[in-house]
């Protein structure tokens, strides 16, 4: 099963998303991170369809999202449904988001709470 994380500032504690070498906070310089799941419940921020979608994929548009999760973290990922506003509750799962040529990725899909 895949999983997707966070990773928490060692130091002061910050949490980010996509992992980075040094931390965010302008004050701090910590470069050791705990690597956290990143799951569950999240909120919508906003959204985007995507048409003329790159060769191999087998659908006529995708629909791209950012949310924000219970402790505060923002990531973006596939919406699996069509039917989507601004702030709706959402739950974070971990799939295949490539269905194209070439090798397959791993991200976020976000369903319907
Ligand atoms: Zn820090």
């Amino acid at each position: 099963m895949e999983q997707m994380y966070c990773y928490k500032c060692t130091k002061c504690g910050k949490l980010h998303h996509p992992h980075y070498v040094v931390c965010q906070n302008p004050d701090c310089d910590g470069r050791e991170f705990e690597k956290l799941p990143l799951e569950g419940k999240c909120k919508l921020l906003t959204w985007t369809r995507v048409y003329n979608l790159p060769e191999g994929y087998m659908k006529p548009w995708l629909n791209f999202g950012i949310v924000q999760f219970e402790n505060g973290v923002k990531a973006s990922g596939q919406i699996d449904f069509d039917d989507i506003e601004n702030g709706m509750e959402l739950v974070s799962t971990v799939g295949v988001v490539k269905e194209g040529i070439g090798s397959d990725h791993y991200g976020f899909i976000f369903r319907k709470a």
